[in-house]
């Protein structure tokens, strides 16, 4: 039997970094995981991840924002690694819908430095984008893209520099609690740890089914177009976008190495598991993005490159569950990212282990209580 100060469920985009800042603090520390992260099986592949700071979604995230740009600014000194690119992000939409007036809330509350683009400016300045009719745009400078896997393999290389025990190919197959300690089963091993973090991704509700907060998976898919203009690449100042249009909210990024990904952030096919997830092409999601590229990326190329399947792991009002489990004092999660978590995993990291190694963060979380739904 092996024991641990703390052990962490899945060392995906939130447990890497969760692994690492323990590591770090000190802890004997075990990481799970049912793969090898970074892979293609859960949540936190396709390259990149959007991150931004006027956050449409809701102010109250902004404040683990400027802790999650911290975080990743720590790991790429601590590691020499570039993971962090600042393109900028435009965001377009009507002046009243989710994306602009959401953003121009977060912007106003928080003084967060945005620019305002009228919508006959729009292809003027970013000439390979049309805005839908009647939609502005705003432009955050200090935001833009994660790599992906180059975040999780940064933490994984910390948290193994600094003595954590990563166990990959290990999926959990039970945790129960005896007494003060937390009993994990995998195929082969059994594992007690003083306290325990679970960051599951689209397992979590299975993992967290006591939680009782229904988690809804989604399969989205990302593709990749080529950019025979060059239209759309950092180097002529293009930004990562994001636009509301009446069929739907679609975003993209400037190429890197082959060809420019595209995707839509609202709808997705509901699975009943993660077992369940594949990496089929969905025919009417990529008609639809395709109509949405020729109307709005005009200069793009229609020869599709590449294509991936990820999971979404929706919660009934899309915002995450972060903290301690109501009936067991030392069980601490993040979970229920809703498609918008990735850009928090520095931040997220560190507030689990935080409460692993002491009970309590400073972090502003209560906003992401599970006890909302109860
Ligand atoms: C297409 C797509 C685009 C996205 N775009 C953005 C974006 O632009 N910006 C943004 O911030 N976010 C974005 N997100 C959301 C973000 O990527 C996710 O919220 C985040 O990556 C989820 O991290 P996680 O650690 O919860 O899950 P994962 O990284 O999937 O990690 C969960 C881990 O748990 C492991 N696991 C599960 N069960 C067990 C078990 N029983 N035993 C051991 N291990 C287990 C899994 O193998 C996995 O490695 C996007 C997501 C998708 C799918």
């Amino acid at each position: 039997m092996l024991r641990c100060d703390v052990a962490v469920i899945g060392t995906g985009g939130v447990g890497s970094a969760a692994v690492a800042h323990l590591a770090q603090a000190g802890a004997s520390v075990i990481g799970l995981d049912r793969y090898s992260p970074p892979h293609i099986h859960g949540s936190s592949h396709g390259q990149t991840r959007v991150i931004r700071m006027a956050y449409f979604e809701h102010p109250d995230y902004v404040p683990l924002l400027h802790q999650a740009y911290r975080g990743w600014s720590d790991l790429q000194q601590a590691t020499g690694r570039s993971l962090y690119f600042p393109t900028g992000v435009l965001q377009i939409g009507p002046e009243a819908g989710e994306v602009i007036a959401g953003t121009l809330r977060s912007a106003q509350e928080h003084h967060l430095a945005i620019q305002r683009i009228a919508y006959d400016e729009i292809t003027d300045v970013f000439p390979g984008v049309v805005a839908p009719e009647d939609c502005v745009g705003i432009l955050e400078r200090d935001a833009g893209y994660l790599l992906v896997s180059e975040c999780i393999q940064a933490y994984l290389e910390q948290a193994k520099r600094h003595g954590a025990n990563i166990k990959t190919d290990s999926p959990v197959q039970s945790w129960t609690r005896i007494g003060q300690t937390f009993e994990l089963r995998t195929a082969s091993e059994v594992i007690h740890a003083g306290q325990l973090i679970i960051c599951g991704g689209a397992w979590a509700s299975q993992l967290l089914a006591d939680l009782k907060v229904p988690m809804t998976i989604l399969r989205k898919h990302l593709y990749w177009y080529a950019n025979d203009a060059s239209a759309y690449t950092s180097q002529a100042q293009f930004p990562v976008f994001l636009i509301e249009t009446p069929t739907g909210i679609y975003y993209g990024f400037p190429q890197i190495e082959h060809g420019v990904k595209l995707s839509r952030h609202d709808g997705g096919e509901p699975i009943a598991s993660a077992a369940q997830q594949n990496q089929n092409e969905d025919p009417a999601d990529r008609r639809a993005l395709e109509a949405f590229a020729a109307g709005h990326l005009p200069l793009l190329s229609k020869n599709l490159l590449h294509r991936e399947a990820c999971m979404y792991t929706v919660t009934p009002d899309q915002h995450f569950l972060v903290g301690t489990h109501p009936e067991h004092d030392g069980l601490h999660f993040a979970a229920g990212l809703s498609g918008h978590g990735f850009k928090f995993a520095s931040a997220l990291g560190e507030i689990l282990c935080d409460l692993a190694m002491t009970g309590q963060t400073s972090s502003p979380i209560e906003f992401l209580s599970p006890r909302r739904f109860s």
